[in-house]
């Protein structure tokens, strides 16, 4: 079976193209700068990447271009379309309405229109993708993986806000969680690792330029560290996370800012980048650090205590803790910001192996202790290939 895995961004497409006998990837790319000047399309096949340039006004023209190239001579894998089984799409917000993995229908998509005004910046690019999949492949069959639906296990004291419960009723406002899919992903990849089934406690730490914390009991959700949206939780590259509420309304009135303003400011110049006015990403942060620069350390140290905070709450909150994954582009690839983390956690049981973690990037690796209690591991995530997984179940 040959599925395509779709993710549409407000200017980009990525896709991977499964065969599920392995599974395999048969080819992958990104379609960059959609709607803007100079696009162009990061295709690779067998190893041998190309870029391709082109006008690519929209997402309906990015996925044409995407699959004109899986069946061209010189750049594809598959002779025609009807190789093509199946699409799974990421979706960013499925509200309350789904809990899993669905069938695209007719319904499902007036589902996700509703949801639009939960995730405005996310939920019509990934829809756009929908309806240019089911215009160009019209009979291949269609499934949407939200990011949302593996939180949908919370129970109401951990999801609601504590604010008027009638905002609740009439606004849906309460905590949604994101990143569900690759929490999902690493949480199941810890239980196959260590085969401790899916009766385990896990925290799974997901930390990347978006960053979350999800708590999860025999392999389903019970908190997560993301709420109505992705600001809440951690601090992250330009999103600020928990804040008292207070500072909104204060700092509007203090710097005369508006609605755009506010918002613009906790999700794109905090954070990291806000609080040490270098840079969001780690790599460059944990270099000015090294060089002397005193607040970068402090994104830093803020960036660590927060995830570890998280950690000693969800194991409260759970009752203790077998298992802490760590996942995303940091969790996978820093070694510092890992030891930063979990050094100092032996109260819940985890011993940290400095040695086993040191220099390991982007693999599978235990790198807590052979007598700790809480094993602590690294598994890269694959949300590609979870959303492949049930779309073929779906399908299949
Ligand atoms: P993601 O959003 O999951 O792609 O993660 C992006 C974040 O991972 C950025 O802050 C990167 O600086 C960070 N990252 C990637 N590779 C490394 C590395 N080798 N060391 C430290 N941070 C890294």
């Amino acid at each position: 079976m040959k599925i395509i895995v779709i993710n549409c961004g407000s200017s980009s497409i990525k896709y991977q193209l499964f065969d599920m006998e392995g599974p395999v990837i048969m080819a992958k790319g990104v379609v960059e700068k959609i709607g803007l000047n100079g696009s162009f399309i990061k295709h690779e096949r067998d190893g041998q990447k190309v870029t391709l340039e082109g006008e690519i006004i929209d997402h309906q023209a990015g996925i044409e271009y995407m699959l004109g190239l899986l069946v061209s001579k010189e750049h594809g894998c598959i002779r025609d379309f009807s190789e093509i089984n199946a699409v799974g799409h990421r979706v960013v917000h499925g509200g309350e309405k789904f809990k899993s993995s669905v069938l695209i229908t007719d319904e499902v998509v007036n589902g996700i229109e509703a949801c639009i005004q939960l995730a405005p910046l996310h939920n019509p690019p990934n829809l756009s993708g929908i309806y240019a999949m089911k215009s160009l492949l019209p009979d291949v069959p269609q499934v949407g993986t939200f990011d949302t639906a593996f939180h949908q296990s919370m129970p109401d004291r951990a999801f609601m806000y504590a604010i008027p419960y009638s905002l609740y009723k009439k606004y849906a406002i309460r905590r949604y969680g994101f990143h569900g899919t690759s929490h999902r992903y690493v949480s199941e990849r810890a239980c196959e690792i260590l085969g401790k089934q899916r009766t385990g406690k896990i925290i799974t730490c997901h930390l990347g330029n978006g960053a979350s914390v999800a708590a999860i009991v025999n392999g389903k959700s019970v908190d997560t560290s993301m709420g109505l949206t992705p600001v809440e939780g951690l601090v992250m590259g330009t999103r600020c996370g928990d804040l008292d509420p207070g500072i909104m309304t204060y700092v509007m009135e203090r710097e005369d800012i508006n609605r755009t303003g506010i918002n613009s400011l906790v999700n794109k110049h905090s954070g990291l980048l806000g609080i040490s006015g270098v840079s969001s990403d780690m790599r460059e942060l944990e270099e000015a650090a090294a060089n002397g620069n005193e607040r970068a350390q402090l994104a830093l140290d803020m960036f660590h205590y927060r995830v570890r905070k998280y950690i000693g709450a969800y194991a409260a909150a759970m009752g203790g803790v077998d298992t802490v994954v760590f996942t995303g582009g940091i969790g996978e690839n820093s070694d510092t910001s890992r030891y930063e983390i979990a050094k100092e956690l032996d109260f819940i049981g985890l011993s940290f192996d400095k040695q086993k973690n040191a220099g390991v990037r982007g693999q599978e690796k235990i790198i807590s202790t052979d007598a700790s209690r809480v094993t602590a591991i690294i598994i890269p995530t694959n949300e590609e290939l979870m959303i492949a997984r049930d779309t073929a179940a779906i399908v299949g």
